[in-house]
C-alpha cells in the first residue's frame, strides 16, 4: 500500500527565509505547522513578494528559484474591507503561497481546512456576516482566499447560521459564567486540560474547595451589586462530580444562590466520567437544578478505555446514562473520541450503535489531538491508520448523528489534530447548548472562577480582554486571596462601563 501523506512531518528541515518582515513570523508559523521541526537562518531558500498595484494585491512565492505560486487578488478592492484588512489579506494569501509550496514541495496532505489554522474558524465568518457579505461571496473567499474544501465550507457556513440567534446586542448582559474543578478520579492518557488525578491530589481539594467558595461569593456579590444577568452556568474541570456527597450539595446550592439569576436557561455539570456518577450524585444535580450534563465514554470498548488511563467501563457508562434519565436530568450531552489508539473503523461503528440506543440528546465528536510530546505523534504506525481512517471516522459519526436527527451547531479546531480534522458539537434542534456557543465564539462575556478558569472580558466591539486562574489548585489557593481583589475590580470596570 502507498504511504497516506500526513498532515505535518518531522524532517529537521531549513529555510533561508526572504520575505517582508512583518511577514516572516507568518510564513515561519506556516512552515511549522507542516514541519513541526524546521529550523530557519540557512538552508533551503524561499522567496516571498508582495505588491499592490492599482488597488490589487499581488503574491509570488518561490521556493529554491523552481516553485512557483502566484495570485493576483482584485477582490480585496471591495470597499467593505478596510486598511487593516488589506494587510491581514497580504498576510493571508502569503500563507496560501507557502501553505501551497511547502505542502508539495513535502508531499504533506493539504489541510481541508487550508489556512484557517485557528480554534475557531467560525469567527471569521460571523465577522463577515456581520459586515454584509453573502453567503455565495463567503463561499467564494473561503475557498480562494482560506483554501478550504467545500465540504468544510458548507459545514463553516451551516454551523455560523445556527449560532446567530444565539447572540445578543450586548456582550455583557447577559453573561457566562465558568467554574473550574480541576480533579479527576485518573488522569486519561490524551489530556490536555487541567485535570488532578484524585489519588496524587486528594490532599489540595479541601483548601482548593475553600478557596472556590470565597471566589464564587465575591464574584457573586459583585454581579448582584451590578445587576448584571446570567445566561449559562458551567461547571467544568477536570471532573466536578469528583466532588461528592454534602461537599457537591454545597458547592451548587452556593452557585445557585451566588451565580445563577432568574433568567439563567443553562446549568451545566460536566459529568464526564461516569464511575462518578452513583445515582445519589445524579439526585444531588437533578435536585440542585442541573439542566444539563455530560456522560463521556470517549469509546465504547472496555479495552481501548483501558488503554488510555479511564477506569470505567462501557457497562458503568450505560448505568450511569440510564440512571441520569430514571433522575430527570432534562439534557444529557456525550461525548467521543476518534483515532483513539487500537481502533479502527469498526470500533466507531460499534460505539456509535452503543451510542444510538441510549440516545443523548447532544453528541460531541472529537478527533483526536496528538500534542507535541506525544508518543502517538512519533508513531508512523498509528500516524498512517489514523490519516487513511480519520475522515472517514467522521463521515461514520456524522452520518449517525444525522439519522438521530443531531445536527452541528459548534465546532472548533486544534494543533495536530487527527487527520486535520475538527472537534463537532451535535445537537437535536432546540437543544445546542448556549454556553458552549458563547464559549466558543467569543461575544459574551464569561467570567470564570476556580482552577484553570479563564474570564473573558468582551467589548462592545468584541475585543477580549483575559484573566487567567492558575491551573493548579494549590497555586489557586494560595493567590486566591492576593489576586481576587484585582480580578474583581477589572470585572467591575468592564461591566459598569
Ligand atoms: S476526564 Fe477529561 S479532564 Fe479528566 S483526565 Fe480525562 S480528559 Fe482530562
Amino acid at each position: 500500500m502507498e504511504p497516506i501523506p500526513i498532515p505535518f512531518r518531522f524532517d529537521p528541515e531549513s529555510f533561508q527565509i526572504n520575505a517582508p518582515e512583518e511577514l516572516i513570523p507568518a510564513v515561519e508559523a506556516v512552515i511549522r505547522s507542516i514541519l513541526p521541526n524546521a529550523q530557519f537562518g540557512t538552508g533551503r531558500k524561499l522567496e516571498v513578494n508582495v505588491r499592490w498595484t492599482d488597488g490589487q494585491l499581488i503574491v509570488q512565492v518561490v521556493l529554491d528559484g523552481l516553485t512557483e505560486w502566484s495570485y493576483t487578488d482584485r477582490e480585496i478592492q471591495d470597499e467593505r474591507y478596510d486598511e487593516d484588512d488589506r494587510k491581514r489579506r497580504a498576510r493571508e494569501r502569503v500563507r496560501l503561497g507557502v501553505f501551497t509550496v511547502i505542502g508539495e514541495a513535502y508531499d504533506v496532505a493539504p489541510s481541508p481546512w487550508g489556512i484557517l489554522t485557528g480554534v475557531r474558524p467560525t469567527k471569521l465568518v460571523h465577522k463577515m456576516i456581520d459586515r454584509n457579505f453573502s453567503s455565495g461571496e463567503l463561499k467564494r473567499i473561503l475557498g480562494n482566499v482560506y483554501g478550504l474544501v467545500d465540504e468544510k465550507i458548507a459545514l463553516l457556513l451551516d454551523v455560523a447560521e445556527k449560532q446567530q440567534k444565539f447572540f445578543h446586542p450586548n456582550p455583557n448582559q447577559p453573561i457566562g459564567i465558568y467554574v473550574g474543578i480541576p480533579f479527576c478520579p485518573t488522569r486519561c492518557s490524551y489530556c490536555s486540560f487541567a485535570a488532578y488525578p484524585l489519588e496524587s491530589h486528594g490532599h489540595l481539594l479541601e483548601p482548593f474547595f475553600e478557596s472556590l467558595c470565597v471566589e464564587i461569593r465575591e464574584i457573586g456579590v459583585l454581579l448582584k451589586e451590578l445587576g448584571v444577568t446570567v445566561e449559562s452556568v458551567y461547571l467544568g474541570g477536570g471532573t466536578p462530580t469528583t466532588i461528592q456527597g454534602q461537599k457537591l450539595t454545597y458547592l451548587l446550592e452556593l452557585v445557585r444562590t451566588w451565580l445563577v439569576t432568574s433568567e439563567t436557561c443553562e446549568f451545566t455539570v460536566e459529568a464526564g466520567r461516569p464511575e462518578t456518577l452513583s445515582r445519589e450524585t445524579l439526585h444531588i444535580l437533578a435536585d440542585s437544578g442541573i439542566n444539563r450534563i455530560s456522560i463521556n465514554p470517549q469509546s465504547m470498548h472496555d479495552e481501548t478505555l483501558c488503554r488510555v488511563g479511564r477506569q470505567h467501563t462501557v457497562r458503568d457508562v450505560i448505568t450511569a446514562f440510564n440512571d441520569a434519565r430514571d433522575v430527570g436530568i432534562p439534557m444529557i450531552n456525550m461525548d467521543i473520541i476518534l483515532g483513539l489508539p487500537g481502533e479502527k473503523l469498526s470500533h466507531v461503528r460499534h460505539t456509535l450503535d452503543m451510542i444510538g440506543d441510549l440516545q443523548p440528546d447532544n453528541l460531541t465528536v472529537h478527533s483526536l489531538a496528538l500534542k507535541r510530546a506525544s508518543r502517538l505523534r512519533k508513531s508512523p504506525e498509528y500516524l498512517n491508520i489514523a490519516q487513511e481512517q480519520g475522515e472517514q471516522m467522521a463521515h461514520i459519526a456524522a452520518d449517525y448523528c444525522s439519522r438521530w436527527g443531531l445536527a452541528p451547531y459548534y465546532l472548533y479546531r486544534q494543533r495536530y489534530i487527527l487527520s486535520d480534522l475538527e472537534n463537532i458539537g451535535y445537537a437535536r434542534p432546540g437543544t445546542e447548548s448556549v454556553y458552549n456557543v458563547q464559549m466558543m465564539e467569543e461575544r459574551q462575556t464569561i467570567i470564570a472562577l476556580g482552577g484553570g478558569g479563564i474570564t473573558k472580558l468582551v467589548a462592545p466591539d468584541l475585543s477580549l480582554v483575559r484573566l487567567v486562574n492558575p491551573k493548579c489548585p494549590a497555586t489557586y489557593s494560595q493567590q486566591l486571596e492576593s489576586s481576587l481583589p484585582s480580578k474583581l475590580c477589572q470585572i467591575r470596570q468592564h461591566l459598569v462601563v
